[in-house]
């Protein structure tokens, strides 16, 4: 019998572990994918947003503006990358000028600090910034994290404090059963006596089949340009257009490795798997993106991604706590990343509440920094090759990350057993080449930590090799 089963290991499902893990509990989290973080939580805009636009008093203010605040203590503990640059939004007009004041209002009512610059100020900050743009709105609290890194180090964390992990699993059932509930898979059959919903996406097939009720998760595709990161500063905050009823609208920001994203589109799509990228949603980035930015360089672009939202028609989050152990989360968008250490938090205190463990005395925060080796000085970079020569062995040349780190991402709770899985941890893939230069030692790595053959290495889910065995002989 488990304690709690968590359905999902995204931002959210992960947060939960991880909160969980601080507790005497069972904890099982169940993931459909080949590795943690690959639903929405891998393919967004990556902002902790301040919390200056959500409606006052729904839950996605409620959530985002503690979260923003949880963000730099829980980030220095588990050696995840953030940066506090603040966020403006862009005023091209009087009219978008009196939204810029509303919003400022709305930010007061959120307790959420903002700053109307003036043309010229503008401009000081942003000297990128449209010809046509008039005033903006600093938000200075918000922030930007790498949530690939963000994702495994709460999973990570969570297993060294004793959480366990099964990938490869999909939840294809769940039923209450006496006072307890009974969790199929595509594997196994489990007992739990607090179920979690963090599915995403899918978090509406969960809730419905275990309250048989009918709501319905759609989702909202967002379509992204990826620039090179450049030499000089392109922009230094996250760029908001003002927000219209799809939400956020097209935003210019620079991610925690110097990149730069142009995105997201807004449509409602039908198909949840549907991560494709078209021309038309590319052409309304480039179109929409002058309200912001002037010479956008796109000679540096070097990959386009989309992600799903996961859109619920109370367009808030929904968090339901039954009072049979089913707690169910839906519609957890954006700002659900910005939100996610707030909800989680109050979603283990419901556990809490339910089941009243013990503390884990020896629950221990930190999780063991990686090597960063790009970031070291010439002499701690000896000192570390000196140790281990694989710290000295650059594999990926264009963001300068050594076998060393591949290794250590792939031997470590929660490790990488994918080419996706390795980029999203230490970045080779990440840079110009995408890959192109280094993949071909990812896998023979790869393959040799994990003792597998070069050909049973998938690119990410399972079955998405790359390398196939010839059978018939060459001419
Ligand atoms: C275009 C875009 C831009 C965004 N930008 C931002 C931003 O800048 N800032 C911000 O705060 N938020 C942003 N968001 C929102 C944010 O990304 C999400 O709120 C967050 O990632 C949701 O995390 P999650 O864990 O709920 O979902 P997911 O990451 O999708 O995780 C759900 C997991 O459940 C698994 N699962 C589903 N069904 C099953 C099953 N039956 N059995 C087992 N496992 C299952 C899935 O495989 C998945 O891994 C953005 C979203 C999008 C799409």
């Amino acid at each position: 019998m488990k304690d709690v089963i968590i359905i999902g290991a995204g931002v959210i499902g992960s947060f939960i572990a991880r909160n969980l893990a601080k507790y005497n509990l069972d904890v099982l989290v169940l993931e459909k994918n080949n590795d943690v973080g690959d639903g929405t939580s891998c393919a967004n805009s990556a902002i902790v947003h301040s919390g200056y636009d959500p409606h006052a008093g729904t839950l996605k203010a409620k959530y985002n503006v503690l979260g923003n605040q949880m963000f730099p203590s829980i980030c220095k503990e588990l050696d995840v990358e953030f940066d506090n640059i603040g966020s403006i939004t862009v005023a091209n007009s009087e009219e978008e000028l009196a939204t810029l004041k509303e919003l400022q209002k709305n930010s007061d009512l959120n307790g959420v600090k903002t700053i109307l610059l003036n043309q010229e100020e503008l401009r000081k900050e942003e000297p990128f910034v449209t010809k046509t743009a008039i005033a903006g709105l600093l938000a200075p609290t918000a922030g930007i994290i790498n949530p690939f890194e963000l994702v495994v180090a709460l999973m990570e964390n969570a297993m060294d404090n004793g959480v366990k992990l099964h990938l490869n699993e999909e939840v294809t059932n769940v039923e209450h059963v006496g006072s307890t509930f009974k969790v199929t898979t595509s594997k196994d059959t489990y007992e739990a006596k607090v179920v979690i919903n963090a599915a995403g996406l899918y978090s509406d097939k969960i809730h419905n089949m275990v309250t048989g009720e009918s709501e319905v998760v759609t989702p909202r595709k967002g379509e992204y340009y990826v620039l090179d990161h450049f030499a000089e500063k392109y922009v230094s905050h996250t760029l908001f257009s003002v927000p219209s009823s799809k939400g956020k609208g097209i935003l210019v920001s620079p991610t925690t490795h110097g990149n730069y994203l142009l995105g997201p589109t807004s449509e409602f799509v039908d198909d949840k798997s549907n991560v494709s990228v078209d021309n038309d949603a590319l052409a309304v980035i480039k179109k929409e993106v002058t309200r912001l930015v002037d010479n956008v360089p796109y000679n540096y672009v070097i990959r386009e991604f989309s992600g799903n939202r996961a859109y619920h028609n109370s367009n808030d989050f929904v968090i339901r706590n039954y009072d049979n152990g089913f707690i169910s989360l839906m519609g957890i968008q954006s700002p659900g990343l910005a939100s996610s250490p707030a909800i989680s938090k109050d979603v283990a205190d419901m556990v809490v509440d339910y089941l009243k463990p013990s503390m884990n005395d020896s629950f221990n925060p930190i999780r063991r920094p990686l090597y960063r080796v790009n970031k070291l000085t010439p002499e701690q970079r000896n000192e570390l090759i000196k140790q281990n020569p694989d710290f000295g062995k650059v594999v990926c040349r264009c963001e300068g990350i050594t076998l060393g780190e591949i290794k250590d991402c792939i031997n470590r709770n929660c490790g990488a057993t994918s080419i996706k899985g390795v980029k999203k941890r230490v970045r080779p893939g990440f840079g110009k080449c995408q890959g192109g230069f280094c993949e071909s030692t990812v896998i023979k790595t790869l393959a040799n930590e994990l003792g597998k053959k070069p050909t049973d290495i998938n690119l990410s889910n399972n079955g998405s090799y790359i390398i196939f065995e010839r059978k018939e002989s060459v001419k």
